[in-house]
């Protein structure tokens, strides 16, 4: 193959960062084309633990782990997991270590990799409209907005997440809903101004799950807590749900009717939170999904392989896609290897290391989300997790 492969990454979420990151550090050259105006444009979420066999191992082959290391939280380690009264069924303080699975914020996270990767590989604020095969394995990549690259790139990846516009030219899988959705809050003087929530959650996260319903709160970087309650909706309902559950003088009230026979304690990470509330429907693509894979275009992250939150695996598996498949490329660079060929391996690959991940996650939301879903929870805690710490 060329020496010198012409890459469009199309989404700078942790997927296509790490991919850019790691094609650098193989001295490889790509473009990222993201529509946010700049990294620091949106607010990115909250805390992930990144696991030794795939975050970890990502920021190892991006030669980023020790500035990850500098930036960690042990202590976000910390789980509790209670009922609906307020009744602590385990409390895991074993934090001082952070081999196991380590917390950083997502933002965090994001800006160590936008700050390794060379400026001009970066182009914020820029939507990708369309993407278009000009000759076989050459593609044109447009802009909403904006004349698009006359210069065909030599692989396009898709890592632009749940709502892909890369995934429809390979696949027609679409992201289906799971039955359940989340709503999102924050506290953000929480140590000063709600010291008893602040004593509820700790350092770390706190599942507080009863009644098919799952109340997750977790320690941000910055000592503010975000609190997502997850419940399950129907799709029919997202309108009206859209209305009132992103408005606090609407959502505070649905969310404390939801909670009603809760214990006040619980009650008042809703009742006292700030005033931003974001409602959020789970998605996640069909545990399967597979392509046939096509010269010149591929997926990774979440345009790959969506999943809900409740294995942690989603970001995970994003930067293992984006440091493998970079390795596979420099792999192809130097030996003269066909770079589609290279492509489909890393594939084949990925969907082995991600199937078995989404089943996992798609079962953990039905698991924690059942009846008795907190003795799940804590099951799944004590067999897959505390021994990983
Ligand atoms: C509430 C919540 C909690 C989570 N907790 C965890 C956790 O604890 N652990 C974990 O591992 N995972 C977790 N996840 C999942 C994780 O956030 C995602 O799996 C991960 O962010 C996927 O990364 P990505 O780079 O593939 O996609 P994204 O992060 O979605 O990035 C996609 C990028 O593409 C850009 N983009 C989209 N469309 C276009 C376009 N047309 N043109 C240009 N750019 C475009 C977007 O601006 C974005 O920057 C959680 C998710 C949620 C919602």
């Amino acid at each position: 193959m060329s020496s010198n492969p012409s890459i469009a990454i199309i989404g700078a979420g942790v997927a296509g960062l790490t991919l850019a990151r790691v094609l650098q550090v193989h001295g490889i050259r790509s473009t990222v084309f993201d529509l946010d105006a700049s990294s620091t444009s949106r607010d990115q979420g909250g805390t992930l633990d990144l696991h030794v066999e795939s975050g970890q191992s990502a920021l190892h082959a991006a030669g980023l782990f020790e500035r990850f290391k500098s930036l960690v939280r042990a202590d976000g380690q910390e789980m509790r997991m209670v009922d609906k009264y307020g009744k602590v069924h385990v409390h895991d303080m074993s934090t001082d270590h952070i081999d196991g699975r380590p917390e950083i914020d997502r933002g965090a996270l994001r800006q160590i990799l936008v700050d390794s990767i060379d400026q001009d590989t970066l182009r914020w604020g820029t939507r990708v409209r369309q993407v278009e095969q000009i000759a076989p394995g050459k593609y044109t990549v447009g802009f909403d907005g904006q004349d698009g690259h006359k210069t065909p790139f030599d692989l396009v990846v898709g890592a632009d997440g749940a709502w892909s516009k890369v995934r429809p030219l390979l696949s027609n899988a679409r992201p289906v809903y799971s039955g359940a959705s989340m709503v999102e809050c924050r506290f953000l003087n929480v140590d000063k101004h709600h010291p008893k929530v602040a004593e509820l959650v700790g350092g770390g996260s706190c599942f507080i799950v009863s009644d098919s319903k799952c109340v997750m709160a977790q320690r941000n970087g910055d000592g503010s807590i975000r609190i997502y309650v997850a419940f399950f909706v129907d799709e029919d309902a997202f309108p009206a749900m859209e209305v009132k559950l992103n408005h606090p003088s609407t959502a505070r009230p649905y969310l404390l009717e939801l909670l009603d026979d809760w214990d006040e304690s619980i009650k008042d990470l809703v009742r006292l939170c700030d005033e931003s509330f974001v409602f959020r429907p789970m998605y996640a693509l069909p545990v399967s999904h597979v392509w046939e894979s096509r010269p010149g275009l591929t997926l990774i992250g979440d345009a790959a392989h969506l999943v809900s939150p409740f294995a942690g695996e989603g970001a995970n598996m994003a930067m293992w896609d984006g440091s493998e498949l970079a390795k596979a490329i420099a792999d192809a660079v130097q030996t003269g290897k066909p770079l589609c060929e290279a492509v489909s391996a890393f594939e084949q690959r990925m969907y082995a290391m991600a199937h078995p991940k989404m089943e996992t996650s798609g079962n953990n939301l039905k698991l924690f989300m059942s009846p008795n879903g907190l003795e799940m929870a804590v099951q799944y805690w004590k067999t897959h997790i505390s021994h990983e710490k």
